[in-house]
């Protein structure tokens, strides 16, 4: 069985557990919310954006209503139209986007899917990982950071660093590799660590920080790092310790 019939029977990564609607992204159109299956959002060929586990308002003080507005209703719905165009007419057009996500190359012509297939699945995962209730890390999540970094300090320690790290544009994350181990990376502007055939370590991403100044310059101006620190204080690590349980072998 290859990779993509894998991912095809062992049902979805990660960025399965959507909310429970989607929002039509045409440009022009009035938001239309729709109520569809939550897999929808990560369906093929129509990729939807999907709506957020709260309002705009809820993660105030530390992310302010107006740049989550922007963030998501204009940032991420432009990924999924650009995506949705970028894969018409190619051998991506029946892809799943995890199945996008594993298989794009650094292929110049591929670029768009590349950049906006990572887009859409990086702000998907990034809106369901944060939460208005911040809670801590227990049970299986917490044993496996004590196991991979000793400690939840000395993961938050390598993570804060590494998001600190990325020079312009993109991400960083907590992964798991096929043991359920977990390391920290990051990746530049929208590549996401699944992306086999790209990054240096590959592995399913269960948490990560967009730290492309459109994610917090509006509050923080060039204060990366404390946007770093008030972003650990909305971690919901219940959901992250679902991804890590979640997460099939890549
Ligand atoms: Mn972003």
């Amino acid at each position: 069985m290859n990779k993509r019939d894998f991912i095809k029977t062992s049902g979805t990564l990660a960025i399965g557990a959507f909310a429970a609607s989607s929002i039509s992204c045409g440009p022009e159109k009035k938001p239309e919310v729709v109520k569809e299956n939550k897999q929808d959002a990560v369906k093929n060929g129509d990729f939807k954006l999907p709506e957020l586990p709260y309002s705009y308002d809820s993660l105030a003080p530390y992310i302010d209503a107006r740049t989550m507005e922007i963030h998501h209703s204009k940032h991420h719905a432009g990924y999924v139209r650009k995506l949705n165009n970028a894969i018409s007419n190619t051998k991506f057009s029946d892809f799943a986007l995890d199945q996008i996500i594993l298989e794009v190359d650094e292929d110049p012509k591929n670029d768009s899917v590349r950049n906006n297939a990572g887009g859409h699945y990086n702000h998907s995962l990034f809106w369901e990982i944060m939460t208005p209730s911040n809670n801590a890390p227990a049970g299986f999540l917490l044993d496996k950071i004590n196991e991979s970094f000793g400690s939840i300090e000395s993961m938050l320690n390598e993570f804060t660093e590494s998001a600190k790290s990325v020079f312009g544009s993109g991400w960083a994350w907590l992964c798991s590799d096929n043991d359920k181990n977990l390391f920290i990376s990051n990746t530049e502007n929208q590549d996401n660590p699944m992306m086999s055939k790209i990054v240096e370590r590959n592995g399913i991403p269960i948490l990560g920080i967009d730290v492309w100044e459109h994610a917090y310059y509006l509050k923080y101006q060039n204060k990366r790092g404390e946007y770093i620190d008030n972003f650990i204080k909305l971690v919901n690590w219940e959901k992250v310790s679902q991804n890590l349980k979640d997460t099939p072998l890549l």
